[in-house]
């Protein structure tokens, strides 16, 4: 029998069995973890790495670093892989990233819930991110024959055209917020483009990455295309991007690491895309509706526990509403059904990890004159919700509204990565702008108006690399996505982030054999 909320059997799974199951019990023999090399489960002999359910604290797997060894074992694999691939019609790769999307949808239910146990994602949302990754693999699916150069019209008698070609293998690093999603969001342009991929996903939550490299393969890649390191960044990771056999670097993680990984790719010289953090403005004049503006701004933070690189972190509330708009997100937030992320009806689930909890709670009491810092200003937050963390086993942090910040003070400036907002009042739309663009960062935003001209002028005069204009977190695989400034560089999605994954190459045809011979340019 089955419930509406799928197969029985997988509804009470615990993550080893998920794990197990998503494996095929031959290639992962009793719940072993270790990266996915060649076709086969390799597993290290570093450093122990423990896996905790993020809801109760409990371990759920441990395994141990893969290291340099298996960053280089991944990489030569990944190149005879590659040259097979490359080697493919084009619409046979499309097939392939096809046929991957078409088994994401099969499989969605465990993948899902496999995330949720491990990432302590809500399951609603861990389902919709696994469907957003089958996606983007159809989505690519559709680019892998549409690449095609141009025909330049040059001023001689040659032909000259372009050729799109991989870089060969790319390397590929993600973060612990969305390991799913983050994984397909690279993997799936960069296999339409050509390239072979070593991933290497936050020590955190590696499993339903390694999950995906083998779908591909089970889709019809070659053995070997992807693999997918479970191993610690400053070991694996610092391994793969100084690797000389790596052509190109993905990044999608915090500025502190993105830095270093740019340095990396500089001193290799190879190219870097950085996907990094935010502290995105969340702006509400007075002319919005301002019960749809408050919805919008409780799930631009507390959706995905705030661990969101585009979380609504600063609300910006135009002074004639702001104490309306506090008042009735206060009252939001603390209706919001906090738990595990396993349970039917849960809105909120717990941070994914220890330390991100206690960054949390070190940047609010910072605010709040708890801690040992409080604001730049001087000033202590006034807490209208939520503000500390919850007494129960499990990372769980409520969701929180802090009101009287100004936009110099660090809660204000610094990604907190969780459910929290300081909400700024501003008096007009210049000033509204000036706030909003007063920040390192520049990932995304939101203008929340009745005005559809001001809707307009503030949209464009927002510095980050999406705004929403009455909507906020909307994204899809389809439309270009990425940062300004500190929140890196390079995009993601559609077809911009596809042409990441490939470089022109020009061909130069004479096409007069009596055209004089030139002795130089
Ligand atoms: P992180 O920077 O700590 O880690 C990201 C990845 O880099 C992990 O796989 C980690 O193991 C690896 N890494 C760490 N040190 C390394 C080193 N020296 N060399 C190579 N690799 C190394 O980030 P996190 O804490 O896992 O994730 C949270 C951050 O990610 C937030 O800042 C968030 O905003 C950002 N993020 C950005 C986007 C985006 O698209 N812009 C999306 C999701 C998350």
């Amino acid at each position: 029998m089955t419930t509406p909320d799928g197969d029985p059997a997988i509804h009470g799974s615990s993550a080893t069995a998920l794990w197990q199951g998503l494996m095929g019990r031959g290639d992962a023999g009793s719940g072993e973890v270790g990266s996915y090399i060649d076709g086969a489960l390799h597993p290290g002999d570093g450093e122990q790495i423990g896996l905790v359910d993020p809801a109760d604290e409990q371990q759920i797997l441990a395994y141990a670093d893969g290291g340099a060894e298996a960053v280089d074992a991944a990489v030569q694999a990944a190149q005879i892989a590659q040259q097979r691939w490359w080697g493919m019609t084009a619409s046979e790769r499309g097939r392939v990233l096809w046929r991957t999307g078409q088994l994401l949808r099969e499989q969605r239910e465990p993948i899902a819930r496999l995330e949720a146990r491990t990432g302590g994602k809500v399951l609603a949302d861990a389902r919709a991110e696994t469907t957003k990754v089958a996606e983007m693999f159809e989505y690519y699916a559709g680019w892998a024959d549409k690449q095609h150069g141009e025909v330049i019209p040059v001023p001689t008698t040659h032909l000259t055209y372009t050729l799109r070609e991989p870089f060969g293998v790319v390397a590929q690093m993600t973060p612990w917020n969305a390991p799913v999603f983050t994984a397909g969001w690279q993997l799936a342009p960069a296999l339409a483009a050509g390239n072979g991929v070593v991933l290497k996903p936050s020590e955190l939550t590696p499993l339903t990455s390694i999950v995906l490299a083998r779908l591909i393969e089970q889709a019809g890649a070659p053995q070997g295309l992807v693999a997918v390191i479970a191993g610690l960044g400053p070991t694996a990771g610092q391994r793969l991007v100084t690797h000389p056999g790596i052509g190109k670097v993905v990044f999608v993680g915090s500025p502190a690491t993105g830095r270093r990984i740019s340095a990396a790719a500089a001193e290799q010289l190879i190219p870097c895309v950085l996907e990094l953090g935010g502290k995105s403005a969340n702006i509400v004049f007075e002319d919005a509706d301002l019960e749809r503006a408050v919805g919008g701004a409780a799930a631009a933070i507390f959706s995905g526990a705030g661990q969101s690189c585009v979380a609504g972190s600063r609300l910006l509330v135009q002074r004639s509403v702001h104490d309306q708009v506090v008042e009735r997100l206060g009252e939001l937030a603390q209706s919001l059904r906090q738990g595990d992320p396993l349970e039917a009806g849960t809105q909120v689930g717990p941070v994914q990890n220890r330390a991100q909890l206690e960054r949390i709670t070190e940047l609010v009491d910072g605010a709040t004159g708890r801690g040992e810092t409080s604001g730049g200003t001087g000033r202590r937050a006034e807490v209208v919700a939520g503000g500390t963390r919850l007494e129960r086993p499990g990372f769980f942090f409520p969701p929180t509204v802090l009101a009287g910040v100004t936009n110099a003070d660090p809660i204000a400036q610094q990604e907190v990565f969780g459910p929290v907002v300081a909400v700024i009042p501003f008096d007009d739309e210049a000033e509204a702008v000036q706030i909003a663009n007063d920040t390192d960062f520049g990932l995304a935003g939101a203008v929340w108006t009745g005005a559809v001209d001001r809707a307009h002028r503030v949209a464009r005069r927002l510095r980050a690399g999406t705004i929403w204009v009455n909507s906020y977190k909307t994204i899809n695989v389809m439309a270009p996505f990425g940062g300004f400034g500190h929140s890196g560089h390079g995009r993601s999605s559609g077809l911009d982030g596809l042409m990441e994954y490939s470089e022109p190459k020009a061909v130069w045809v004479e096409t007069d054999a009596e055209a004089p011979l030139a002795f130089g340019y």
